[in-house]
């Protein structure tokens, strides 16, 4: 089956013979033998949330999925899951600012070593790679200067380093499953905030993990039960709703923001235009080879002080100032600020975000429409 079918049918669970999958808000089920069989008790798993993992393994061409109460539940719990005191991590430098917190405060403390590198020159986790190195945990495109990290460099990086055999997670948030395909690539472990795109509702937090190694699975699944981290039902209900329309909306959100960002190359009061299909991105051929869909983010920087930056988002009329990204509505933020507020000065001036910076969520509202409502608050920023 093809995607757009796939995304409907998959997972598809009613023994009425209705359509959508039920919402079985049972906490507990009946045990007819001694052995506890099949669903048990809902932290574990539960009916709503198996079918909604059906679907979302099918939509990543993963053996298995596994769904959590957010996309920091996937990532906790998977790098909780996996690692162990006296291991090391190697993360790209420009990672979601909760992942980096979590791995800043909570791994570190538990003795997890996080090694930071600009993982776009894959020379760099070669060089990083040592005996201790158990995980190399990436994001592509990143947040938010979208740099396009080679999927199949870093795999290639792993398999042929004669060190340590690390375990390759990619955080495929931004992309989507129809965007790129990590597992193909050789990673082993992707990631999603469900939050973002696969919802695509901005009502729902949540998260999954897709992959085909059973062992890990199974480890994954024991620490999501005791970490408490698995997903409610309505959730599940939600995103299984969402998923169906979530290949028409990644058409829509990458035809919106192809031409917004061709827009802002050509506008005067705009610069530093980052977009994974422009041709002027520096890592364009990358994405052009690992990406089916360069999504609707798109990031630049405004020319002008925060007061210009204050202008332009008190003009803007459809664009809704906030975090978070991936919905149908068009989103706007200032990631300095917002996003990666809570990052030092000094790490921020490293990778390059800078208080004039602009994230743009591009939703699937008439591209005429932001395009004036861009033009009106540039024009008001001046
Ligand atoms: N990964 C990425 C790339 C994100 O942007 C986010 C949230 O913004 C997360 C993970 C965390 O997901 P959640 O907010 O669903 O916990």
């Amino acid at each position: 089956m093809k995607e757009e079918t796939t995304a409907i049918h998959a997972g598809l669970d009613n023994p009425n013979g209705g359509v959508t999958t039920p919402v079985d808000l049972s906490s507990t089920f009946r045990q007819d033998s001694l052995a506890l069989d099949g669903f048990a008790y809902s932290r574990l798993s539960n009916p709503t949330v198996a079918s909604l993992e059906k679907q979302l393994a099918a939509l990543e061409d993963a053996t298995y999925a596994l769904a959590f109460s957010s996309g920091m539940g996937a990532i906790s719990t998977t790098i909780l899951g996996l690692l162990e005191s006296g291991d090391e991590i190697i993360v790209s430098d420009d990672l979601y600012g909760g992942t980096q917190k979590f791995l800043d405060t909570i791994a570190i403390k538990l003795g997890i070593t996080v090694v930071r590198v600009d993982a776009v020159h894959s020379v760099n986790v070669a060089n990083a790679i040592n005996d201790k190195t158990k995980m190399i945990y990436l994001e592509t495109p990143t947040n938010p200067l979208l740099k396009i990290v080679s999927l199949h460099d870093i795999c290639l990086v792993r398999d042929i380093n004669l060190i340590s055999n690390p375990l390759i997670v990619v955080d495929n948030t931004f992309a989507t499953p129809l965007g790129q395909d990590p597992l193909f690539w050789g990673a082993d472990i992707v990631l999603h905030s469900l939050t973002k795109y696969i919802n695509g509702h901005s009502d729902v937090i949540a998260g999954a993990v897709m992959l085909n190694d059973k062992g890990l699975k199974d480890t994954l699944f024991a620490t999501r039960t005791y970490m408490g981290t698995c997903m409610n039902p309505f959730d599940a209900m939600l995103v299984s709703r969402g998923i169906k329309t979530l290949p028409a909306r990644m058409n829509l959100h990458e035809a919106g923001a192809n031409e917004i960002a061709i827009f802002l190359e050509g506008h005067p009061m705009a610069e530093n235009v980052l977009y994974p299909g422009l041709r002027s991105h520096p890592q364009h051929n990358i994405a052009t080879q690992q990406m089916d869909n360069y999504g609707g983010m798109v990031t630049f920087t405004l020319k002008g002080d925060t007061d210009a930056v204050q202008r332009f988002l008190d003009a803007l009329k459809i664009f809704t100032p906030a975090v978070s990204l991936g919905g149908v509505e068009s989103l706007i933020e200032v990631p300095y600020f917002m996003t990666h507020g809570n990052m030092s000065h000094e790490e921020k001036d490293t990778l390059g975000i800078t208080e004039n910076m602009i994230r743009i969520s591009i939703g699937i509202e008439n591209i005429d429409d932001l395009l004036k409502d861009l033009t009106t608050a540039l024009q008001a920023a001046k």
